[in-house]
């Protein structure tokens, strides 16, 4: 089913609702944990979950084999990524060929970010910008696809001109999307402020905040560095004092997270985008926090229970 519907539908009924995010893990164990990670966080009932796709193409096979378990085994709506800088158009073809042959009906179409060691670079017959993609998408597929893109509630980190940043959102929607998954959300009166300019500008597809519970010093840090998102003063002496203590550093995380899906959620928003980092527990803990999802699941995982997994890449 098509994301953008799922998303009206709980509009509508006003329920509220979460999704989840995970990147294909590098080995096999790895993927073997994942995928005990997801058959516990489907009882959960996420509205979709989504995969995410690695700069330059370094993780297709893994990223289609991810979102065919997830879309197939564990029959989750789900979300795939597709970056497009630095890629040819034949490998664009070959990921979205993966995905409709995996059911998957939705793909969240993105520049990307420049592959390491790389300027960026229009591949022969390839894509500048997400908007290219997202018309290449609709003009292969029609409506095959579901289409998402990304939005910046405080402006795209490389762009130096935010009005004109905030006009490429404009084209990048009105060039075919369906929804939007915002970056992430330290501060919701950001993303609340900036929803309602989309709105004014006439944007009317769904759009789903993203937020992550911060799990790790260092991985916060650099994120916070890269995407050059505001960061709370608060948030950031609460991880700064705990940033010897993993476990302090999560505490923090999970509240802050769940104090920004709850402003959302006053604020109007039905639901929000989780990035899991693949790991299970902060975000449950989150869910359970802001009522989206019941205390953790005590069950083991049984042969009955477990769905049939797929082999571990
Ligand atoms: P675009 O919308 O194309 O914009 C990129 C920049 O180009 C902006 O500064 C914009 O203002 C500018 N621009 C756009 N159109 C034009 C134009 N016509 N002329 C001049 N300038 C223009 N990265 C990954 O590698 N894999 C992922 O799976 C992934 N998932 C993400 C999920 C979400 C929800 C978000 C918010 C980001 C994700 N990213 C991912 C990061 C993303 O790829 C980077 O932020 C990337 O730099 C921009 O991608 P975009 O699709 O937003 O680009």
């Amino acid at each position: 089913m098509r994301v953008a519907d799922k998303l009206r539908q709980a509009a509508e009924s006003g329920a509220g609702f979460f999704s989840l995010e995970f990147f294909p893990p590098k080995t096999e164990q790895g993927v073997a944990n994942l995928y005990e990670r997801i058959e516990r966080l489907a009882r959960l009932n996420p509205l979709f979950v989504a995969v995410t796709w690695g700069a330059g193409g370094s993780t297709a096979q893994r990223t289609v084999e991810l979102c065919s378990a997830c879309q197939g085994v564990f029959g989750l709506e789900t979300v795939m990524h597709l970056t497009c800088t630095n890629m040819d158009r034949a490998m664009v073809d070959e990921a979205l060929a993966g995905a409709k042959a995996a059911g998957v009906q939705n793909i969240l179409a993105l520049r990307g970010d420049r592959p390491r060691n790389q300027e960026y670079q229009v591949q022969a017959n390839g894509f500048a910008y997400a908007a290219d993609l997202v018309r290449y998408v609709r003009a292969q597929y029609g409506d095959y696809f579901c289409i998402g893109v990304a939005g910046y509630p405080e402006g795209h980190a490389e762009s130096d001109d935010k009005e004109q940043d905030f006009e490429h959102f404009k084209a990048k929607v009105r060039a075919g999307a369906d929804f939007v998954v915002s970056q992430l959300v330290f501060d919701p009166e950001l993303f609340v402020a900036w929803e309602r300019r989309c709105r004014a500008h006439g944007i009317d597809v769904p759009i789903v905040p993203g937020v992550l519970p911060v799990q790790s010093y260092q991985s916060f840090r650099r994120l916070a560095f890269l995407t050059k998102v505001h960061v709370p003063a608060q948030l950031q002496a609460q991880l700064g004092d705990a940033k010897a203590n993993d476990q302090a550093v999560k505490d923090v995380g999970v509240a802050h997270a769940a104090a920004a899906v709850r402003a959302l959620r006053e604020a109007g928003a039905r639901g929000v985008h989780l990035t899991t980092l693949n790991l299970e527990a902060s975000v449950c803990r989150v869910l359970h926090e802001v009522g989206l999802a019941p205390a953790a699941d005590p069950r083991p995982l049984t042969a009955t229970a477990a769905p049939a997994l797929p082999a571990a890449l």
